[in-house]
């Protein structure tokens, strides 16, 4: 497998809709910025570039999902890493790399939730809708894309491909 020759985000258009959406945002929290918490590893590039759109007293944190795929279950999802800042009545905001089937999102909402946040919304620079398995609608959205396996700007195949600038599609080696 090999990224696809063409970009399907091109990285000028990613970096366009990363600060707009960091606008979307500043909007949505007129009365202080939310805590940003990075699902590691895929949102990396993400977060560090949307949070320097939001502005120097932007906080930024981590938390780490694993999914699991055994033979019989399609995926449980276990928190590896949580956040070191207290999340008790602040504005959190998640910043995903991708919502797919939902699990990932649905875990880490669940789990931030219970620390009882004063506000919570996810953020994702991708979805893809198609793939729902559980209901989970993101509340900032940077691009919906068709069902495509893809690489780049922090989502990987196997560990590799994060370092790529623009967003490919992860395509068979042709002959
Ligand atoms: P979920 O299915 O729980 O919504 O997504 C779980 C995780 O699967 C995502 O956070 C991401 O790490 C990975 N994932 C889902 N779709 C893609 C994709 O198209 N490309 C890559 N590289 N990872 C994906
Ligand atoms: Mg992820």
């Amino acid at each position: 497998m090999q990224p696809s020759e063409q970009p399907l985000i091109e990285e000028a258009t990613l970096q366009q809709r990363i600060a707009e959406l960091a606008q979307e945002v500043q909007r949505a929290y007129p009365d202080g910025l939310p805590l940003c918490l990075c699902v590691l590893k895929g949102s990396v590039f993400f977060a560090a570039d949307f949070v320097r759109h939001l502005g120097p007293g932007a906080e930024l944190d981590f938390i780490r999902a694993r999914s699991y795929h055994g033979v019989h279950s399609s995926g449980t999802v276990a928190l590896t890493h949580t956040p070191e800042i207290d999340l008790k009545d602040r504005p959190v905001l998640i910043l995903e790399d991708i919502v797919d089937t939902g699990r990932s999102a649905t875990v880490i909402l669940d789990w931030v939730a219970a620390q009882n946040p004063a506000s919570l919304r996810l953020c994702t620079l991708l979805d893809k809708p198609s793939r729902r398995e559980v209901d989970v609608t993101p509340d900032f959205t940077g691009f919906t894309i068709p069902d495509h396996f893809v690489i780049g700007y922090g989502l990987d195949h196997n560990e590799r491909y994060r370092a790529l600038r623009a967003i490919y599609v992860l395509e068979p080696i042709s002959k």
